[in-house]
């Protein structure tokens, strides 16, 4: 059964509807992200569940009960909500451990088990009596995150929660926050507007734009089959293909696609991404390696090829029609600019 349910919710400003009818539910130990660009309605949105803002329309249910709608409006202390946002602020007048146990009933001293067994998952057992100032940015924020943790709320909303922290640090305590989150069976709802880190985190994303949300799914599902153009190149650059269906198919390098249900001259535009392009040697001209078997080749020359760490970036001219296209492939291979190769989409891209 969902923890939190968003029904068909709504909020006007200024004459304009910013959330426009989201509707979205959590189960204990799930985590949903909403993702999408800046000014979209992410924020807001979590505001609306958390109470601290309330929505034109629609209603908020926790385990089933409606905690907000048209009358009723549940104030944010009594909806079982933690929150973590970028900017936390720990006391700096007191000890981390009473920094987690603030929101305690009966304080440290009635707690000092749960806070020791929080500290210690987040590996801090050695800062319980430290302060503040003593912790590097990312032990502070570990220890926010046991603060919000440690009254066991149903449900936990962060708001782009890690954007304050340098990459390498952010990677580590994403997968940590990630852990702990789930071994506390906790509902969480994650805003942000980066892709890797829905992907990162989200077994759920709920794709937003423009107020609405636009596409839901597994990452796995959002990234290798978006609803359309834009939601494919929110995740990544992405190749577009030109072209004009005729008699249901149409033409590109890689031979003719099957376009249905499309009228004769209706414009196609087919969208690759560069990492589902792989590049096979063109052998003295006697094509694709016969492991393209399993995709459709075409061939093309390398115009420029940029090493950028884990992968290359290289970028084709095609002979077929001149179009361009990138693929990323393995950084092992960085091949010169006027090189002839070969280029394979797998069927199922
Ligand atoms: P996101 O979190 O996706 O960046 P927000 O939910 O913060 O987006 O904002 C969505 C839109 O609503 C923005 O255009 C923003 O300017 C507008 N907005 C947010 N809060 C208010 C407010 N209190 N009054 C008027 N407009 C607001």
């Amino acid at each position: 059964a969902p923890r939190l349910e968003i029904d068909q919710i709504t909020r006007h400003f200024d004459g304009r509807d910013v959330v426009a009818g989201v509707s979205l539910s959590v189960t204990p130990g799930q985590v949903t992200c909403l993702l999408g660009p800046s000014g979209c309605g992410k924020s807001t949105t979590l505001r609306i569940v958390a109470g601290v803002d309330r929505q034109t329309t629609g209603r908020i249910l926790v385990d089933g009960v409606v905690v907000s709608d048209d009358g009723r409006h549940a104030p944010p202390e009594h909806r079982g909500i933690g929150l973590m946002f970028q900017d936390f602020a720990l006391f700096p007048h007191l000890s981390v451990a009473h920094n987690v146990a603030f929101g305690l009933d009966g304080g440290l001293r009635r707690h000092e088990a749960r806070v020791r067994e929080l500290l210690e998952r987040v590996d801090l057992g050695g800062f319980f009596d430290a302060f503040p100032h003593q912790l590097s940015g990312g032990e502070q924020q570990r220890v926010a995150l046991v603060r919000a943790l440690a009254p066991r709320p149903a449900i936990m909303l962060m708001d782009e929660p890690f954007s304050g922290l340098d990459n390498r640090l952010r990677d580590e305590i994403r997968d940590r926050t990630l852990a702990l989150l789930k071994e506390e069976n906790t509902a969480v709802l994650l805003v942000t507007h980066e892709p890797d880190e829905a992907m990162r985190m989200a077994d759920e994303i709920a794709l937003m734009r423009a107020g609405r949300i636009v596409q839901q799914g597994a990452p796995y599902h959002v990234y290798n089959t978006p609803v359309d153009r834009a939601a494919a190149g929110f995740f990544s650059d992405i190749n577009v293909l030109r072209g004009t269906s005729r008699g249901a198919l149409t033409d590109t390098p890689f031979g003719q696609f099957l376009t249905p249900g499309l009228s004769d001259g209706a414009p196609v535009e087919i969208v690759i991404r560069p990492q589902h392009l792989r590049i096979d040697f063109d052998r003295q001209g006697r094509g694709p390696n016969p492991t393209a078997s399993d995709g459709v080749a075409a061939r093309g020359v390398v115009q420029r090829a940029r090493f950028m760490g884990r992968e290359s970036l290289v970028e084709f001219r095609m002979d077929h029609d001149g179009s361009s296209l990138k693929a990323t492939v393995p950084a092992v291979f960085l091949p010169k600019p006027g090189t002839p190769l070969w280029l394979t989409l797998r069927r199922d891209r």
